[in-house]
């Protein structure tokens, strides 16, 4: 009767370890996914070619009180004509 209850004992602390394994699991591993995916990068828009670009690698200009970014100095310059042509 003893060794029953010990293999009863050691059976429901197996199923406690795997269900803390899933729970753990299920919580872990979208905090994982989302340090493995680069999404905390800002992409940001340039106005003139529509190149979606990182904002760390946009070239940043303000105008106007508006700050826009462009992934070239050739994109700069045109908006810049672009906004003088107004
Ligand atoms: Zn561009």
């Amino acid at each position: 009767m003893r060794t029953i209850l010990l293999i009863f004992r050691i059976l429901s602390g197996i199923l406690l370890l795997v269900s803390f394994y899933f729970a753990f699991k299920r919580v872990i591993s979208p905090v994982l996914r989302k340090r493995k995916e680069p999404q905390g990068v800002d992409l940001v828009e340039d106005p003139i070619c529509h190149t979606y670009l990182p904002q760390a690698k946009a070239i940043e200009y303000r105008h106007k009180g508006h700050t826009y970014f462009f992934c070239s100095r050739a994109c700069t310059l045109a908006f810049e004509k672009r906004e003088a042509d107004r």
